[in-house]
């Protein structure tokens, strides 16, 4: 069976030329092909577009759903994040207030025993037992001292009692020059009487009845205290914890670096942040290590301290990043595959369609001459005829057959008559023009060309082009009267009326093609139609 693009090609014998005719080209090219089987073909094809785009569509959406869910954990991590901030940061604060808190109250308890006479009465070993109680002990407690209005050690709780003078630290000069200042917290300093020890003063100022400056009581707490506290809080590997004066002055750090501790950062922009409000969270490179993190910060609401807790964007975002390198790479791969998927099942399914449609082709195609066949020319009669009906248009029909053909085939055989068919197909097909027309095998060497809306005049043309085509082909046949392949046309031109039928064309054109034959064939006869409304 032959496809639409095969090609098949007939020598003739005893002439020079080639008549190739292609399938392809006889029903495709010249429009013989019937307009309902394109119409499906176009629709067919356009559904494994279809396809094929939709499964681009579909992947596009789950790769966009899986995205936005992605960045929706990306969004959850940093919420998590800001939330183990925060709490690490209140419990912090909470401990540092505590321990404040309990060291103000020894300070205070101090100032009152110091103007109590009979406290001051007795023996210095007393004295301190009283004054200090047990608070000496405390675990993070350095030096506990009471200075004089000079700045010399006047009551030191140490066992052992030391002299100095600390007249110059500014926990002593903001006491005497400001009568009315609470607890003082000082700024980082390096003890003198513990060996450099890191440490921060909790002062109070004592005053004499008349209110004059009498001293104050020192207590010195070892920075140690809270690089332990932050020392024991879990903040990932690149996170930070951090204490800092609202004067911006850095009390304690962690990761620990001596360097950095009494560091003045109130210039840097993360401080300026800390500052502005009493809590919150933000992001922000540090000016310290480079190091992009999510701050949460919080002001001691009695204290002048600042606590920041933060964590480096890199850890908080590192089981996402791999969760997402991972699921990201599946639906990649689970996207790329889909579309891969698609466009193969678009190819398949579009082969399919087209080996369905070149099937339908065939199916309505004379496989020897690439005209239509017998039952397509059925439809094709049905449909003109209705519509001539309906338009009250002329309907024309030629009847062409071969002359002598069994004579022919009887003297070159009946593969050389199979390429005279082609032939003489190839001259209908190519003498039929418009759109509308449509040309059929009907049997044998006989052929049906169906002219819609096209007069007598018209037609005679076109029947005499096509036996002067197939006479030109200049086919020897020494059995014709005419020494060469020739052709009688029966020609019938009918405008229907309702009730009419198109048997009576074809049978009209049949006696035409008698006439033709009867009176010495190669020549087109025009039927004489005695039927109503017959175009004579
Ligand atoms: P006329 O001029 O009166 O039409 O004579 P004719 O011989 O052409 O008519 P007839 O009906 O007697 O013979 C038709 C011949 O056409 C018979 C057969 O040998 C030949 N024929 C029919 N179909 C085919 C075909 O498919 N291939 C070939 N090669 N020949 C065919
Ligand atoms: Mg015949
Ligand atoms: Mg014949």
């Amino acid at each position: 069976m032959l496809g639409p693009n095969d090609c098949v090609t007939h020598v003739l014998p005893d002439f020079p030329d080639t008549v190739e005719v292609s399938v392809d080209k006889v029903t495709e090219a010249r429009g013989w092909a019937c307009p309902l089987a394109r119409g499906l073909m176009r629709h067919q094809f356009a559904a494994s577009h279809l396809i094929v785009y939709g499964g681009g569509v579909i992947a596009l959406i789950m790769v966009c759903l899986c995205a936005t869910v992605l960045y929706q954990g990306r969004a959850d991590a940093l919420d998590r994040a800001r939330e183990t901030s925060r709490n690490v940061a209140l419990i912090a604060e909470r401990d540092i207030e505590r321990n404040f808190e309990l060291y103000d109250l020894s300070l205070q308890a101090v100032v009152e025993g110091m103007s109590e006479p009979d406290v001051m009465a007795l023996p210095p070993h007393l004295i301190r037992a009283v004054l200090f109680d047990r608070a000496a002990t405390a675990k993070y407690l350095g030096s506990m001292l009471v200075l004089d209005a000079s700045g010399n050690i006047l009551i030191d709780a140490s066992d052992k009692p030391r002299k100095g003078n600390f007249a110059d630290r500014k926990y002593f000069t903001v006491h005497r020059d400001n009568p009315n200042i609470g607890l003082y917290i000082s700024d980082p300093y390096q003890s003198k009487l513990r060996d450099g020890e890191p440490s921060i003063a909790l002062t109070r100022r004592l005053s004499h009845p008349d209110g004059s400056f009498a001293g104050i009581v020192l207590f010195a707490v070892n920075l140690e205290y809270f690089h332990n506290l932050f020392a024991g809080l879990s903040l990932g590997p690149h996170g930070s914890i951090a204490l800092i004066g609202k004067n911006g002055i850095m009390v304690m750090r962690q990761p620990y670096e001596a360097r950095i501790i009494g560091r003045d950062i109130s210039q840097a922009s993360t401080f300026r942040q800390f500052a502005s409000e009493a809590e919150g969270s933000f992001s922000e490179t540090a000016s310290i290590d480079g190091v992009r993190r999510l701050y949460s910060f919080k002001n001691f609401p009695d204290l002048p301290l600042i606590i920041m807790v933060a964590e480096a964007e890199q850890d908080v975002y590192a089981a996402w990043r791999k969760r997402t390198t991972m699921i990201g790479s599946l639906m990649a791969a689970l996207g790329v595959g889909f579309v891969v998927l698609s466009f193969l099942l678009g190819v398949q399914l579009r082969r399919r369609l087209r080996a369905e449609s070149e099937l339908q082709v065939l199916a309505r195609t004379d496989g020897l001459t690439g005209l239509h066949n017998r039952r397509t020319l059925g439809e094709i009669l049905d449909h003109e005829w209705r519509r001539a009906k309906r338009a009250r248009s002329v309907f024309s029909l030629l009847f062409v057959d071969l002359d002598r053909f069994k004579a022919y085939n009887d003297t070159y055989g009946h593969q050389a008559g199979d390429d005279v068919l082609a032939a003489a197909a190839q001259c209908i097909g190519e003498n039929i023009r418009r759109p509308g027309d449509s040309a059929a095998r009907y049997g044998g060497e006989e052929f049906v060309v169906v002219l819609p809306n096209t007069p007598p005049a018209g037609a005679s043309l076109i029947a005499e082009k096509i036996r002067v085509a197939i006479s030109e082909l200049g086919i020897e046949h020494t059995g014709s009267e005419h020494g060469r392949v020739t052709a009688s046309i029966g020609m019938a031109s009918w405008t229907p009326n309702q009730g009419d039928d198109v048997t009576a064309v074809i049978k009209a054109a049949d006696e035409a093609l008698y006439n033709a034959k009867a009176t010495g064939r190669n020549k087109v006869s025009r039927a004489r139609m005695e039927c109503a409304d017959p175009v004579t």
